[in-house]
């Protein structure tokens, strides 16, 4: 069966072709630019070389007919009819209250899905501009949507309601929902597989640790808290984004400076984070070579991301009562060790014990605590797009 994985942003389209016989990559790549100057297709067949075309593409639907007319290509293509595509795998970044789970795609979807609009923005719109360009192109195909939310949907009132009048919540539902849930899924599923045990008996704390940030409190397989909230803004500082403040701060800097609502969130949004407090870069890496050549703002910048890390890890510690594993994935909580080490640093208490060497060895999914560590620690690389896949299969093929 093979499983055309999109995710779609307003000016871009990612897609990855896999065959679920194998769970292999067929072709994987990016449309970027879309409705820009400088539109380009980034195809990678696998085994082949890596292209890049330069073309004129001035919407998601001319986005999706340039990717297809490539994987249907006799020279570059994996594929020679549409009808070896079986199903479409969507991935929707907000599905509310309304989707607990993945959902096959139907007219009633897709009207709740233009309903919740107002909950994301900025990203169910491409979403949807996706999925009605599959729908046009590809009409027989099956299309599932699997939500960036619906992982988190498991926690209880307490974790997930603010301390706003409750009218807030039943009339615009304004509560946590959590994002990166493919992700969190993704590595419950595989740590689960590394300790021996079901998914179901499982405690975790996921760590995905990108140019997004957000801890997961995993219990009995089941997500009971996440750092992010109402918008992925809230939780951990980022690589631009300023995680939680005292809300205070936004009407006092509206003041200060004469900005309006629009500009301060921009500010918080996108030069915010490590980047804002580095005044450098918003890359780990960059971040990382500044303090290490002595730069006091990106150590500040270090320390405060790591230190709000550790400090999830201990609350999430006491709210599930014992962690079977840490787990570690995204491209910093991938790739960087220094990251890890300093976020792990003085928890051997809680039996949290880092073997250092083996942090800094290799770079896939291993075991990075030592023997004695009462909660063993993975890093675990991410694929939202595997699971987005397979959650896809697992529903057309019922
Ligand atoms: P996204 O949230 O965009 O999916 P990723 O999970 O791909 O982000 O993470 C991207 C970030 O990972 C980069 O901004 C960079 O800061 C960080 N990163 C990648 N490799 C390393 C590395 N070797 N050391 C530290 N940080 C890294």
């Amino acid at each position: 069966m093979n499983i055309l994985v999109i995710n779609c942003g307003s000016s871009s389209l990612k897609y990855q072709l896999i065959d679920m016989s194998k769970n292999e990559v067929l072709v994987k790549g990016i449309v970027e630019r879309i409705g820009i100057d400088g539109s380009q297709i980034k195809y990678e067949k696998t085994g082949a070389e890596k292209k890049v075309f330069s073309k004129t593409i001035n919407n998601h639907k001319e986005a999706l007919k340039e990717m297809l007319d490539l994987i249907l290509d006799e020279q570059y293509g994996a594929i020679k009819s549409l009808k070896e595509i079986d199903a479409v795998g969507h991935r929707i970044v907000h599905g509310g209250e309304k989707f607990s789970g993945s959902v096959i795609i139907d007219d009633e979807v897709i009207k709740a899905l233009n309903d919740s609009i107002d909950l994301a923005p900025l990203h169910n719109p491409p979403n949807i501009m996706g999925i009605m360009a599959c729908r046009e192109l590809m009409p027989d195909v099956p299309m599932v949507g699997v939500f960036d939310t619906a992982f988190h949907q498991t926690m209880p009132p307490e974790a997930f309601i603010y301390g706003i009048p409750y009218e807030f919540y039943e009339k615009y539902k304004i509560r946590r929902y959590g994002f990166h849930g493919t992700s969190h899924k993704y590595v419950t599923s595989r740590a689960a597989e590394l300790l021996g045990k079901k998914v179901d008996d499982v405690n975790l704390i996921t760590c995905h640790l990108g140019n997004g940030s957000s801890v997961t409190a995993v219990k009995k397989g089941k997500s009971i808290d996440t750092s992010m909230g109402f918008t992925p803004l809230e939780g951990l500082i980022m690589g631009t984004r300023c995680g939680s403040i005292d809300p205070s701060i936004v009407s006092y800097l509206m003041d200060k400076e004469s900005l309006n609502i629009s500009e301060v969130m921009n500010i918080l949004n996108k030069k915010s984070g490590v980047l804002g407090l580095s005044g450098i870069s918003s890359d780990f890496r960059d971040i990382e070579d500044a303090a290490a050549n002595g730069n006091i703002r990106a150590s500040i910048a270090l320390k405060a991301f790591t230190y709000g890390v550790k400090k999830y890890i201990g609350s999430y510690y006491a709210v599930l009562g014992t962690v079977d594993a840490i787990v570690f994935t995204a491209g910093v909580g991938e790739n960087s060790d220094i990251v890890r080490e300093m976020i792990l640093d003085g928890l051997e208490t809680l039996g949290i014990i880092l073997d250092k060497e083996a942090n800094r060895a290799g770079k896939k999914e291993r075991e990075i605590s030592t023997r004695d560590s009462k909660t063993r620690v993975f890093v675990i690389p991410t694929n939202e797009e595997l699971m987005i896949a397979s959650e896809t299969a697992a529903l057309v093929s019922k």
